[in-house]
């Protein structure tokens, strides 16, 4: 974790929850955070889109703000089933996943639309959390860079408009995402290393300010660790999401970890 960057921590709630369990979890969470120091982490939670009002609602007074986890690539029109960006701003959210690995695995999104998507949510002043990750197999075979690689290459038309504080990049190891398998904190910061300097090398100036959250596995008994590598910016939750103590424990580790 480095004292420049100011750690971020999001839920990916994913395709769960109702209206009575939502309301018990953002009220467990917005206790949680009220006994962490808000400077030292910024905080945001991704409920599925019927979700996403009753979720600013309940955190609008609060400093845990609320994305959603995907978004049309187009602006508006015949896309039935399609969210647009404006919506999701008009709802609320500060932030929006993009490029989920299960996204890109079961519903075949490639690298352009993730580029595309990503360029409509930051012109509607969303702030984009841009998945990427190998598979195992791309690890077995050694080719965790060459997929990383050409991931971060398709958002080099980004690097223009990309204000740091909107522009975040989550590392997610498919083989570590619900697995119960978190990647070694090594393998970890060696992944992010490379990916910032990937974002350097297709221009994106200010790299060292972009924020690279580590998700796959991460617990509350894995979080300081991963949290204490130098280019680990925070986290991207999954399932420990799910729980308000798991949740606020991962956070104030992230605080803990600054500096
Ligand atoms: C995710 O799906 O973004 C994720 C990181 O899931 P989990 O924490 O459950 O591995």
């Amino acid at each position: 974790m480095s004292e420049t960057r100011k750690p971020l921590v999001v839920g990916n709630w994913k395709m769960n929850g109702d209206l009575a369990g939502n309301a018990v979890l953002l009220s467990g969470v917005l206790t949680g955070v009220a006994g962490i120091d808000q400077g030292a982490v910024g905080v945001a939670v991704c409920p599925p889109f019927p979700y996403l009002s009753q979720a600013a609602q309940v955190l609008a007074e609060s400093p845990v703000q609320v994305g959603a986890q995907n978004v049309s690539a187009f602006e508006n029109g015949a896309y039935t089933g399609e969210v647009s960006a404006a919506m999701l701003s008009e709802l609320g959210c500060a932030w929006v996943i993009v490029g989920h690995s299960e996204r890109r695995a079961m519903l075949g999104e490639t690298d352009e639309q993730v580029a595309a998507k990503a360029a409509q949510a930051l012109r509607s002043g969303l702030g984009v959390i841009i998945c990427v990750g190998e598979t195992l197999e791309d690890r077995e075979q050694d080719r965790t860079q060459a997929v990383l690689a050409r991931q971060i290459e398709a958002l080099a038309s980004l690097a223009q408009q990309a204000d740091p504080n909107k522009f975040v990049v989550a590392y997610e190891p498919v083989w570590a995402i619900g697995t119960g398998r978190s990647a070694s904190t090594e393998q970890a910061q060696a992944a992010h290393a490379f990916i910032r300097a990937g974002l350097e090398a297709i221009g994106f100036r200010a790299a060292s300010k972009i924020r690279i959250l580590y998700g796959g596995s991460v617990k509350p008994a894995n979080a300081q660790g991963l949290f204490e590598m130098s280019d680990i910016d925070g986290g991207l939750i999954g399932g420990a999401a799910l729980s308000a103590d798991d949740f606020i424990a991962i956070v104030r580790a992230a605080a803990l970890a600054r500096g």
